[in-house]
């Protein structure tokens, strides 16, 4: 039978990948699945395929990034901190930048979305041509492996497989104003264009990147924006170039950011990984608070009104607007209309937010603070089941939040699956796996309990 390039799908006469009601309803079987494609997904499947493993990969190209923030943002991750990551580093954000003419520094000059979206499909197109953009919306455990479902077409078995769904599902909106309608209350990652905003009156919520950057861009966009935060607002500065001995002693580059502390928390995920289980979640919690980027400043100051020091502790629909409740410090309440509220309020990551994840599955994972313990190749308590990015922080450290983690996690992850595929494929590992199924064994991880 025909399949997809780099694919075990069958092609469906036109040029498709079969339906369901065209394909018998056997499931296809992969040695690896990758779900997700942003810089995580594309970074790991990129390794795999430079170790010659077969796998699987679903999702949209960069699709958080397209549909989750908003166009005109620019990054707070320096020039060298920003990437997609390939063995040997030919498809470098870097390089992106070279070959097509924009302006890159590895510091002083901060990324804009666009490029990244276009350098994260430019990258897709050239070493993972084999994405399939099919969302998972129910995996399974079997005797076989992990059972993937879709929405359409056929289901999938894979004998190992990557969650890399990063924080599309992680938005969270503070309890007192989650029963709002969407309409008239709304997360940051709803929007990417805010000039549907323009001439209305909008709330955001919130102190930090995310926050000042939508205000700064609904202002932009023609919009009255008011930022409303529980405290100040802390604008990081403008870092001097060329730096000093002196200040790259004191304050070394790190990936995420200058400083010692983020410096060991980058090049050091495995000994995080070391660290007792609540220092690990201690760290993780208060490391780099709320604090937009140096050039988020020129967006907001004098442009966008800000209420300081004032908590939503109600909110309620109002003529065609909403009434938001606003409390001080001392107890003090008064009220605040507007057509639209925006909560910059961030993300909360934890495996019961991944819609797909079905009850049993999740009851096998042990976790802590919501999140999987992992091992040191990402590996759940569950064999064969990985997460990468914001889920796998409490296990590796901050570093793996951002894109950057990823030159740390691809190479890791697609060593270890060679390692195991060999293992497997000799004689003892075949006679191991016989006497004692991979997907019977004791929790990979470490003592913490769920
Ligand atoms: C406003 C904002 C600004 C940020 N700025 C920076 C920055 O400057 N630098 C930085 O490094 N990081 C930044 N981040 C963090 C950023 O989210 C991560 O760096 C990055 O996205 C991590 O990559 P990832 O692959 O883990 O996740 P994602 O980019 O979120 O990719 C996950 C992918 O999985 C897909 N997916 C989810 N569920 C399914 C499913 N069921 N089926 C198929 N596909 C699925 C999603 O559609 C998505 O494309 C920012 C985040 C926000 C919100």
């Amino acid at each position: 039978m025909e399949t997809v390039p780099g694919s075990s799908l069958p092609i469906a006469e036109d040029g498709g990948h079969a339906a369901k009601n065209e394909v018998p309803s056997v499931p296809d079987h992969c040695e690896v699945v990758i779900i997700g494609a942003g810089p995580f997904g594309l970074s790991i499947a990129a390794h795999l395929r430079a170790q010659g493993i077969e796998f699987r990969i679903f999702g949209k190209a960069m699709n958080t990034w397209a549909t989750q923030m908003p166009r005109g943002m620019q990054l707070k991750s320096d020039g060298f901190a920003t990437s997609l990551y390939d063995p040997g580093r030919k498809h470098s954000y870097e390089k992106y930048c070279a070959d097509h003419g924009i302006p890159y520094d590895d510091l002083g000059i901060a990324p804009t979305i666009e490029s990244f979206i276009a350098h994260g499909l430019e990258f897709q197109k050239a070493l993972v041509p084999n994405l399939e953009d099919r969302t998972v919306t129910a995996i399974e455990t079997s005797s076989e492996g992990h059972v993937l479902k879709f929405a359409e077409g056929p289901d999938c078995v894979a004998k190992s497989l990557i969650v890399a769904a990063g924080i599309s599902h992680f938005a969270h909106i503070p309890e007192v104003l989650s029963d709002l309608p969407r309409t008239l209350l709304s997360h940051s990652a709803d929007h990417y264009d805010l000039s549907v905003f323009k001439g209305r009156k909008v709330a955001v919520i919130g102190a930090g990147s995310s926050a000042a950057d939508v205000a700064g861009l609904l202002h932009q966009a023609g919009a009255d924006t008011h930022l409303i935060c529980r405290g100040i607002i802390w604008f990081h500065n403008k870092m001097n170039l060329p730096r000093t001995l002196y200040e790259r002693l004191r304050w070394p580059s790190s990936v995420m950011g200058p400083s010692w502390r983020s410096f060991l928390l980058a090049k050091f995920p495995l000994l995080f990984h070391r660290f007792p289980v609540e220092t690990r979640l201690k760290i993780v919690r208060t490391y780099l608070g709320p604090a937009p980027a140096y050039f988020s400043k020129d967006m907001v100051l004098g442009r966008v009104s800000t209420h300081l020091g004032l908590e939503p502790t109600a909110a309620a629909p109002n003529g065609d607007g909403i009434e938001l409740t606003l409390v001080n410090s001392g107890g003090e309440a008064r009220k605040f209309q507007a057509d639209h509220v925006i909560c910059a309020t961030g993300y909360k990551a934890t495996l019961a937010g991944l819609p797909f994840m079905s009850s049993p599955l999740l009851e096998r994972i042990a976790a802590v603070a919501g999140t999987p313990i992992l091992n040191t190749n990402f590996e759940s308590s569950v064999p064969g089941l990985y997460f990468v990015g914001a889920l796998a922080a409490n296990s590796f450290g901050p570093v793996v939040r951002f894109a950057c983690g990823a030159e740390f996690a691809a190479p890791r992850l697609a060593r270890h699956l060679a390692r195991a595929r060999h293992k497997a494929s000799s004689p003892a590992g075949a006679n191991a796996s016989q006497v004692s199924p991979a997907r019977e064994t004791a929790p990979a991880a470490g003592a913490e309990g769920r």
